[in-house]
């Protein structure tokens, strides 16, 4: 299966996750249905450091690991994803906490787990 869709289903499985344990964002889900919307733009939203290919040449390459490569990607670019959980607005945070889970699975498919 083609990376990008698992991470559009690891994506959705977040939302679910952040919907069982931020009780919070359930309550004014049930007063917004705006609110999942934002989530969801969040979330897949956090798909943009990919952005970064754009430096690289070629831009896709399905042999080439991502991680230490691409600049958003780096170790070196890491603090401030993992920095960003901190942050008061929880919007921050989930986008950092997506972009960690993106790191995660495009790590994953370095090693070849996926
Ligand atoms: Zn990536």
């Amino acid at each position: 299966m083609p990376l990008i869709y698992i991470h559009l289903i690891f994506d959705v499985l977040l939302i679910g996750f952040i919907f069982v344990f931020d009780k919070e964002l359930r309550n004014q889900f049930l007063k917004n249905k705006l609110v999942l919307l934002w989530l969801s733009l969040v979330v897949f939203g956090s798909n943009i450091i990919d952005i970064d290919h754009l430096l690289a040449n070629p831009i896709y390459d399905p042999n080439r690991c991502g991680i230490n490569f691409h600049p958003l990607h780096s170790w070196y670019f890491m603090p401030v994803w993992v920095l960003g959980m901190l942050f008061r607005n929880k919007y921050i945070r989930y986008f950092c906490l997506a972009v960690l889970l993106h790191l995660w699975l495009d790590y994953m498919g370095c090693i070849g787990l996926l």
